[in-house]
């Protein structure tokens, strides 16, 4: 299996050997600026999937992984995908859900034909999905960087959820370190709490004093000296990368087996979704054979994707356009990993997809409606992949919590509350909808509060976790000082170079 980008880079050096998987562990964006891809996708036969119901989701992990990971040794492999997804580390399962299943589903509603169900993927240690991906990367990063006897300083922002995944999957990993800027005094204490109480000696939490966007910009600061990026083995886990979004592929084989008895069913899904890197897990899985009949999109009111998925029209938000929900998780102005899809869309024509990306880049979007001038017409391909969407707003979100707590006898959270809305619009006679849970309701409680009168439940062990011990420096935006920081704190036996 070998690797290719969206915008047409295939190969890593010049005797045209062609990129592998753990090429592109450690990376981010292609060299051409696009994004990696398989060259094709491997395919999934039905007496594969037959023998894949009866597994564990590690060892199933371990089947779906090795499609796209065959330079890691099998052996390797397995033992990854085993200390990964163990009970120990999904405990966070409601009382009456299996730990074990690592992904359990519920069945919410059943009847006239219609079926919807929810699959927790939030109960790992962040208490959200992003763990189901973070959680291995971590263990993948340990693994190659050990193998090659190296070294890596993971350097980035965060406004909460991602930045608490990373921190807990690289806690104690040998030969990483985590620097994690977060705005000081800006996100919600129990975010807050998570990511400070850490102790592990390989995180560094800092505190930044200004918005996201100002830690955002110092990490591109960083990220643009790349003397001092090299020197100091400086990385990113963000979005893009490919090990995060082939991580969630897993999920979707694991709710399909469990949801249906035999390969002639369908089922459905519908995804919260921000930067299109859930989602596109999704596309992945159905492209490999996985029978999927809708992916349903659902949005908050940062609705980039709805619109696409509704007129063809890619049009990036502006930030006084991007706003501030109470699904902050999905507060997005473009997708980061929308290229994919699009890829996929225009049957692979690298040329085509680079000069969209560059019209992003200086117009703020395309057209692919087949209007006279747009871009092209692909839009009337959309629904031979399944694609569908909707969008969700405050008082939805509200009505939702409420309605499911009182149908349901169960509280989500804001993000799979807009998952739930737009399912409901969405659901097809005979084929299961399946809404993917993407964090605990203690997580967003403020709206909890706002739509039950109440605080929602916290997993054991979170109880008092604003009380624990916080351990983190707070800086100004000064740039040079985050260098001297980050430079003390790689080598802090030696003088600075
Ligand atoms: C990150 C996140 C999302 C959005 O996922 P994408 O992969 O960016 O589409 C949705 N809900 C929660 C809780 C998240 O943390």
């Amino acid at each position: 299996m070998h690797y290719v980008s969206t915008r047409g880079y295939t190969s890593n050096n010049s005797a045209q050997a062609p990129v592998l998987f753990s090429e592109i562990l450690l990376g981010g964006l292609a060299p051409d600026g696009g994004l990696f891809l398989p060259a094709s996708y491997p395919q999934v036969s039905s007496e594969e999937l037959n023998t894949w119901r009866s597994l564990s989701y590690a060892d199933l992990a371990f089947f779906v992984l090795k499609k796209f990971a065959t330079d890691i040794p099998e052996e390797d492999l397995h033992a990854i995908t085993r200390k990964t997804y163990t009970e120990q580390v999904y405990q966070n399962a409601r009382a009456d859900e299996s730990a074990q299943d690592i992904t359990p589903l519920r069945v919410l509603q059943e009847g006239d034909g219609r079926k919807l169900i929810l699959q927790a993927l939030s109960n790992g240690p962040t208490l959200a999905f992003k763990d189901m991906a973070m959680q291995l990367l971590g263990n993948l990063f340990e693994y190659a960087l050990a193998k090659n006897n190296a070294e890596l300083n993971i350097f980035g922002a965060t406004s909460g959820d991602t930045g608490s995944a990373a921190e807990y999957a690289m806690r104690g990993k040998k030969g990483i370190r985590v620097f994690m800027l977060s705005p000081h005094k800006k996100m919600s204490a129990f975010q807050t709490a998570q990511m400070f109480s850490l102790q592990d000696p390989n995180i560094f939490n800092i505190a930044v004093e200004g918005v996201f966007d100002d830690c955002q910009d110092m990490v591109k600061a960083v990220s643009n000296d790349l003397e001092f990026k090299r020197k100091l083995k400086i990385g990113t886990v963000n979005s893009i990368n490919w090990a995060r979004v082939v991580a969630q592929v897993v999920y979707y084989f694991r709710a399909y087996l469990a949801a249906t008895q035999r390969n002639d069913q369908q089922v459905s899904f519908t995804v919260p979704s921000g930067n299109f890197g859930n989602i596109c897990a999704g596309h992945i899985a159905r492209m490999m054979g996985l029978p999927i009949a809708q992916l349903v999109v659902a949005t908050n009111e940062n609705d980039v994707l709805d619109e696409f998925f509704r007129s063809g029209i890619y049009r990036v938000r502006q930030s006084a356009e991007t706003y501030h929900t109470t699904s902050p998780s999905m507060d997005i102005s473009k997708a980061s990993n929308f290229e994919r899809f699009i890829y996929d869309l225009l049957d692979g024509d690298a040329e085509r997809v680079r000069a969209l990306f560059r019209k992003v880049e200086t117009e703020g979007g395309f057209d692919l409606s087949g209007a006279p001038g747009s871009d092209g017409d692909e839009f009337k391909r959309i629904s031979q992949f399944g694609f569908t969407s909707g969008k969700s707003v405050h008082a939805d979100r509200l009505a939702t919590i409420r309605q499911v707590q009182k149908e349901f006898g169960i509280t989500v959270d804001t993000h799979t509350a807009d998952g739930i809305k737009v399912a409901l619009e969405h659901m097809q006679e005979g084929i299961p909808m399946i809404v993917l849970e993407t964090a605990l309701a203690a997580k967003f409680n403020e709206t909890i509060k706002e739509a039950l009168g109440h605080d929602a439940a916290r997993p054991k062990g979170f109880e008092a976790i604003e009380t624990l011990p916080q351990q983190f420096v707070v800086m100004t935006t000064d740039v040079a000082q985050m260098k001297a920081y980050i430079t003390q704190h790689v080598a802090p036996n030696s003088p600075a170079e």
